[in-house]
């Protein structure tokens, strides 16, 4: 069996541009601090935790300031998840804890700028991990790091773009170059963005929903005929179940729970399915609501299914068969009206459901029967379901079936187009929705295409551009050769950590318009450049005066976010004031885009998008009324914009049982303490596992059949068709997940997850569900020098 050096890599790979630096995250692993894993979320320790990151990284005043504009109307948006701020009142404190850490990460009073990069070489950088570059500050200058080099430079503005453009115009086609884009960046960079890409002439325009949840658009394209959720936030206020799966709420979305505590009290039933027990769905103190303090909090989940990883489509199967047979004696189960006026291949899925049997359902999703009818009976008893979830169900093989068994939940009981009831897929960040809305896809549709040319007079690339995965590959065997990111830490937010790294490498060129110092900029092509971009929470003050930027959170609500702090540099450029300076660079005279016209005044961009786009009707005056507008959504209104104009039930089979003897489901989560590839600090506090990352929970049972006992160091090795992946160095910590599973933070195990293991359809990353094994690892764990042996005594 061939074998990657997962743990013991060192760094070199010997390619042209690796200049000594580690591509993989170091391994110095220490014991954990561990404490019993919380069951009450929010509450006062969250309102400490989120002042100390704000008033520690920005100072009192600041935080203050920023923390009062944060979510208002007239304020900025969250640059953290894209959970939807209340569409009238907002209160005065309208974030939670995790999105004050957000913002102290990108108002923080640190600096990194060119001395700082004369002191460190990319070498000596990459020896730490994200969450020492990220603590180091914020970026201030452009730099370069030039063939060779070991030290980035400052370099000009114009120099920067003049270089990006040559690089670009020397390609032998617009299809070598890459555009990646993170879900950070406002509608109006992003339609910049791939109007300045499709003109160069090409659709390789891959993001970071190819990472999280393509898999949601695919599945809920081809069955209800939009590839958004349908809910609001209101419907939460009408729901009579709520059931969130595959989903961390408490961590990843946690005012969430502010509308789930008002479920709950009201009278709605809420239902976790999940491999882990979370905090954050067990109870919850709301910590603006003083008598919610002095108590003991609210429960939410009144029903908790622990399914083994990655045992989503069986369960659903399970409580659809349960739902059926009920229907034998309680007809009125079955929305029969609704199913013969709405949807099409009902009887087809019925047969199928029917026909699954039930020993594979249970045992494959690890859940028995009594409790696929817990779930039924609620189902049945309810007229208005919401079914929510995350990552939990995106990033497996069979993803897109995943979501499309809960469609046929909710088509069974004609719970979608009205009020209380529908899809909610909870995006990770804050306009990865929008992004997408406004032109951000390898894969446009002709129309949006037809409409650019009508507009601008120039003829878009027809051919489907890469998405991540592909962009990987495509820069791994030198088709790819210029990489340019808008945002992002793609390093370590993608798979396969060696393979991406090596696919950098191999570039002429890596460009990341950034705010903070990340990993990314460490695994460079031969040359790279760092362009330094004005954060969320910053004045942005361009040729007419200060701008307002829109998002579009994940219920598609399109509203302004404007900054309000004095930019940290003055060397800091816009995102759209940066792509049209690419754009004037690279296109020049043959460009039919009056760039510097658009950079000055972002009224104009809104007023293009409202010519390419539909539903941005009068954008820039809807944008500024209050809590901003709604877009267009089909199944929210009850109609399905399918070829057939009919909701679809589809049919997916039993998945094979995927583990042989010895081995694990791994999947990957987020600790307490961070966004996405973000480390804001070492504290999972819900899930009581603090100071180190490189962990692995695993059932007690497990853990004793290898004769492991917690704390102690193992290696995981994820074996895919034939390669082995190794990680090294992990900390073994007896958990309560469900038996033959285990979880590891991302992104340090993501050296474990095969590029080609991704989702059918919709080509996303299988993070949630990687097979590995598990051995003792060589040596101990060093206790940290703060613990003085406390943890080693937990052990
Ligand atoms: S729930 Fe999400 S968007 Fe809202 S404040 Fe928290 S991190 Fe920010």
């Amino acid at each position: 069996m061939e074998q990657t050096r997962g743990g013991t890599l060192g760094g070199t790979d010997g390619s042209e541009a690796d200049r000594g630096v580690d591509a993989l995250t170091p391994e110095e692993t220490v014991a954990p601090a561990l404490a019993p894993a919380a069951t009450t979320a929010g509450g006062i320790p969250a309102i400490v935790s989120g002042l100390r990151h704000a008033v520690g990284e920005t100072g009192l005043y600041r935080a203050g300031r920023l923390l009062l504009d944060l979510n208002q109307t007239e304020g900025f948006d969250c640059p953290g998840c894209a959970w939807p701020d209340p569409d009238h009142h907002r209160s005065v404190a309208e974030f939670c804890e995790n999105g004050a850490k957000a913002i102290a990460e990108e108002a923080t009073r640190r600096r990194v700028g060119p001395e700082f990069f004369s002191r460190w070489s990319v070498a000596e950088l990459s020896r730490h991990n994200d969450y020492w570059l990220g603590k180091q500050g914020r970026l201030t200058h452009p730099m370069v790091l030039h063939p060779g080099a070991s030290h980035y430079q400052p370099i000009g503005w114009d120099e920067a773009f003049a270089l990006v453009a040559s690089e670009l115009n020397a390609l032998g086609a617009p299809d070598e170059a890459v555009f990646y884009t993170s879900g950070r960046t406002s509608n109006e960079a992003a339609f910049l963005y791939q109007l300045f890409v499709r003109e160069f002439g090409t659709n390789n325009l891959p993001d970071c929903s190819n990472l999280c949840h393509e898999s949601s658009g695919v599945a809920l394209g081809e069955t209800l005929g939009l590839g958004k959720g349908s809910v609001t936030l209101e419907d939460f206020d009408h729901a009579q179940l709520i059931v969130v799966e595959g989903q961390n709420p408490g961590t990843n979305h946690p005012r969430m729970l502010s509308a789930l505590q008002r479920a709950v009290k009201r009278g709605a039933r809420i239902v976790s399915v999940n491999p882990l027990p979370e905090a954050g769905l067990i109870r919850f103190q709301h910590p603006q609501h003083p008598l919610d303090l002095l108590g003991k909090g609210t429960p939410l989940a009144s029903l908790f299914l622990p399914v083994r990883i990655n045992g989503d489509v069986p369960f659903l199967l399970g409580v659809a068969k349960t739902l059926l047979e009920m229907a034998e004696s309680r007809p009125e189960i079955v929305a029969r009206d609704f199913i013969a006026a709405h949807t099409e291949g009902f009887e087809a899925w019925q047969s199928a459901v029917r026909a699954a049997p039930w020993d594979a359902l249970v045992a494959r999703s690890g859940i028995d029967r009594a409790g696929m009818r817990a779930l039924a009976e609620l189902i049945a008893s309810s007229e208005r379901i919401i079914f929510s979830w995350a990552m939990g169900l995106t990033q497996h093989r069979n993803a897109v079936d995943n979501i499309q068994e809960i469609v046929n939940l909710l088509l069974l009981r004609g719970s979608i187009g009205k009020p209380g009831a529908g899809t909610c897929p909870v995006r990770g960040h804050s306009n990865v929705q929008g992004d997408r809305t406004v032109g951000i896809t390898e894969r446009p549709a002709a129309a949006f295409l037809d409409k650019l040319k009508t507009t601008f007079g120039f003829e878009p690339p027809r051919a489907p551009g890469l998405d991540v995965v592909e962009s990987i590959r495509g820069m791994a065997e030198g088709r790819a050769k210029v990489f340019f990111a808008m945002g992002g830490n793609f390093l370590s937010a993608t798979p396969d950590t060696e393979l991406t790294a090596r696919a950098l490498r191999s570039t002429r060129l890596t460009v990341h318009v950034s705010t903070k110092l990340n990993r990314s900029h460490l695994v460079a092509g031969r040359t790279a450049i760092i362009l330094p971009a004005l954060g969320r929470t910053e004045v942005d003050v361009q040729a007419t005066g200060r701008q307002l930027v829109s998002v579009e959170n994940s219920m598609g609500v399109v509203h302004q976010s404007r900054g309000s702090l004095h930019p940290i540099s003055e060397e800091l450029r816009s995102e759209p004031a940066i792509v049209a300076g690419l754009a004037l660079a690279t296109l020049g005279a043959r460009s039919k885009v009056d760039w510097a016209n658009l950079a000055g005044d972002y009224d104009r961009i809104r007023e293009l998008i409202e010519r390419v786009v539909p539903g941005f009707e009068q954008y820039n005056r809807r944008v500024r009324e209050p809590g901003g507008f709604y877009l267009p959504n089909g199944p929210r209104e009850g109609r399905f914009d399918t070829r057939s104009g009919r909701a679809r039930f589809t049919i997916h089979p039993v998945p094979e049982e995927p583990l042989g003897p010895g081995q694990l489901m791994m999947t990957t989560i987020r600790s307490h303490d961070q966004f996405n590839t973000t480390i804001y600090g070492l504290e999972d506090r819900y899930r009581g596992i603090g100071r180190e990352r490189r962990v692995v929970l695993m059932n007690a049972e497990d853990l004793r059949q290898r004769s492991l006992r917690s704390g102690q160091l193992v290696d995981l090795t994820s074996d895919f068709r034939g390669k082995a992946r190794i990680a090294r160095r992990f900390v073994a910590v007896d958990y309560p997940i469900p038996r033959r599973c285990c979880a590891t933070y991302f992104p340090e195990a993501n050296v474990l997850v095969p590029l080609d293991a991704v989702a059918e359809k919709s080509n996303t990353p299988a993070f949630k569900s990687v097979v590995v094994t598990v051995a003792p690892s060589e040596g101990s764990v060093p206790v940290h020098p703060d613990l003085h042996g406390e943890a080693a005594a937990r052990f």
